[in-house]
């Protein structure tokens, strides 16, 4: 093999590396709008992949990722072929490329027009076309020359014009569809009450968004969007001319568009001063940016300019390196989230990074902490790439104080003391507290929704306010609200208050099957809930049962038995099922409707019996309709009492309940 030959084959094999890897990452992000990796290291293998191919030209092919622009349109939405493509920019990544394009381009940024530096929103990039002022149509960028129509969801964003002012005849606009920071925020509060998984990043947020195909599911996602570019236009009603992007840019904002903010500069040493700027205040923008963009201002010099197939020459895209600092644990603290989930968190001496100052970094949860073995007192990196909250990326180990001792993570929970337990199979220690305040919100919002106790005008704001007032602490408290009191409440009239006291009424019947569910216990979901209900129709029943009776119910495992089991004998459990038994609510389910010989029977069970187990003749019992109970009443029709049967028996003779024995009941099952 010459040299010749081993010079390309490291960098053919290190070719198709990157474009597995970048298409594997793409096909994520543009198809499941899951970024794998930040943007800074996606783009950064790509400009590896296109340094190999400018170097080798003989490894370039036209299906390189770096030939593709990205994304197919979706087969769920209608594609619309864009009149004008919408093209990328060449990514730059330091400020020496920045001055390269400026000292390449100065005689076109002639001093008079400059350059436009603006923030590069990182959203979803969108255009939307207006004939005689109407919005007509709203696409996706897709490829740049084929999207995704999605008019209906564009209707849904409230700072875009349906109709524009003094229109022209004709217009393309490009920008970018953003969720707002606090939507963001609001949003991922709301779904971790409902039990939802949050959305990862506010870029993914807006994408998922835009692609509902229900407007409904979009409108509610708050959407935003920023117009940065005009792609073509006729027929301006006074005839004006635009000599530069800046004019246009002022001339969309006079249509009535959201436009981006933008500053003007005379040559590289301004432009990279306004990128620092741009780069500085970041964290005062409602929208995250992923990189600034400069382009030469005069529209003259960019015809002359140009561009590739693939991108134009008179602008670059500058991305900002994820920041890193050095800061240092001072100190580490536990939070108690809706769900009852414990993050620690580390607060940290207050270091500026991405244009916020920041104090205190995630540390996600317990294991992140041992496996990084992060102390109090170490010296750490921190960084933001992307998130909101920053993290702990590594500790500098040797600039570990003498000391610092490996962090214990708290065994109870700092809000309510109740014990806490790790998930089964999962990462998140949870404290278990029935009526932990730091999850109130969360679990009455359960407790009240429609699977649940389906208490109609409960949700999230009015549980907010009813807690804020110190109205309930639990979901007990629910039952003994009256009218003079929910009165007091903003926008709470009399009639809403009858209302919502009425439906609290209603939900008292709901059964036993709705209740468990409705208590939230680990692992008792909807379907545990109901077997549970079939199985012991009554909460007492529940409660006595022992952990064998559980294991023995289909798909009832023994950490489900355990959990159940915890959860009953927490004091805060207890003092909840107290209260919904004060205020009278039904505990019981009605037995299995099956008709048979026993419909209307209940069987008390008592001592032993030789031919079946306790669970082997209720199954026999309910197979007939009948029902079982665990304790003699007077509503008891007949108690089977076999070897050594103890106080039940006495107190079945004492009521004058029927008494039968095996052979009994036995020729009861024959006949
Ligand atoms: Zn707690």
């Amino acid at each position: 093999m010459s040299a010749a030959d081993t010079n390309t084959a490291a960098p053919a094999a290190e070719a198709a590396r990157l474009r597995a890897e970048i298409s594997r990452y793409a096909d994520s992000y543009y198809n499941s709008d899951t970024s794998l990796v930040s943007d800074f290291e996606y783009d950064a293998l790509m400009r590896r992949l296109r340094e190999i191919e400018q170097t080798h030209p003989e490894l370039a092919s036209p299906d390189s990722p770096t030939a593709i622009v990205g994304g197919e349109a979706s087969p769920a939405f209608s594609q619309v072929v864009h009149p004008t493509p919408l093209q990328s920019l060449n990514d730059v990544f330091s400020f020496d490329e920045v001055l390269a394009f400026a000292a390449k381009t100065e005689e076109y940024a002639a001093p008079e027009s400059g350059y436009v530096v603006e923030p590069k929103i990182d959203g979803l990039s969108v255009a939307l076309y207006y004939e005689n002022g109407v919005l007509t149509r709203g696409a996706t960028r897709g490829d740049g020359v084929t999207g995704e129509d999605v008019t209906a969801n564009i209707f849904t964003i409230k700072s875009v014009p349906r109709r524009l002012n003094n229109a022209p005849e004709k217009i393309g606009v490009r920008g970018e569809v953003y969720m707002p920071r606090f939507v963001f925020e609001e949003i991922n509060a709301e779904r971790e009450i409902n039990g939802e998984p949050p959305m990862a990043n506010p870029r993914n947020a807006a994408a998922g968004s835009l692609r509902q195909l229900d407007p409904a599911v979009c409108a509610a996602r708050r959407l935003d969007m920023i117009i940065f570019n005009i792609q073509y236009i006729e027929g301006i009603p006074d005839g004006r001319v635009f000599a530069s992007h800046a004019q246009t840019l002022d001339y969309l904002s006079e249509l009535g568009f959201h436009t981006v903010p933008y500053g003007v500069v005379r040559d590289g040493d301004a432009i990279t001063a306004e990128l620092e700027r741009i780069g500085e205040s970041r964290g005062e923008f409602d929208f995250d940016i992923d990189g600034a963009v400069v382009k030469i201002n005069s529209l003259a010099a960019r015809v002359e300019l140009g561009g590739t197939a693939k991108a134009p020459r008179w602008a670059v895209a500058y991305k900002y390196p994820p920041e890193e600092k050095e800061t240092e644990v001072l100190d580490i603290i536990v939070q108690v989230g809706r769900t009852g989930v414990l993050t620690p968190k580390a607060l940290v001496r207050p270091v500026r990074l991405s244009g916020t100052t920041v104090s205190n970094a995630t540390l996600h949860n317990a294991d992140f902490i041992s496996e990084r073995d992060i102390r109090i007192g170490d010296a750490v990196i921190i960084r933001k790439a992307g998130e909101i909250i920053p993290e702990v990326v590594e500790v500098i180990a040797e600039k570990r104080p003498k000391s610092a001792v490996p962090y214990e993570f708290p065994r109870e929970c700092p809000v309510c003391g109740s014990e806490v337990s790790r998930d089964e199979g999962g990462v998140h220690i949870r404290c278990r507290g029935a009526e932990c305040p730091a999850q109130l919100l969360r679990n009455i919002v359960h407790f009240a929704s429609r699977r649940a106790m389906d208490i109609e005008g409960l949700g999230v704001a009015v549980a907010k306010q009813l807690l804020e007032a110190g109205l309930i602490a639990s979901a007990g408290d629910l039952y003994f609200l009256d009218t003079q009191r929910l009165e007091t409440l903003e926008r709470f009239g009399k009639k809403s208050a009858e209302n919502l006291l009425a439906a609290i009424e209603k939900s008292k019947s709901r059964g036993l099957a709705a209740l468990l569910y409705a208590l939230g216990i680990p692992q008792i979901g909807e379907s545990a809930a109901r077997a549970l209900a079939g199985r012991f129709l009554s909460m007492d029943a529940v409660e006595a049962a022992d952990a064998s009776e559980l294991i023995a119910m289909p798909d009832f495992g023994e950490t489900t038995a355990k959990y159940l089991q915890a959860w009953l004998k927490n004091p805060q459990s207890q003092h909840l099922l107290g209260r919904l038994r004060a205020a009278g609510v039904d505990m019981t389910a009605p037995a299995p409707q099956t008709e048979g010989k026993f419909t209307g029977m209940t069987f008390v069970l008592t001592g032993a019996l030789s031919g079946y187990t306790r669970d082997e003749a209720s199954r026999l019992i309910e197979e007939r309709g009948g029902k079982t109970s665990s304790s003699v009443s007077k509503k008891t029709g007949i108690v089977i009492a076999g070897e050594d049967a103890g106080s039940k028996l006495q107190k079945a003779e004492a009521l004058g309940v029927r008494i039968i024995n095996e052979t009994e009941f036995e020729d009861m099952l024959k006949n």
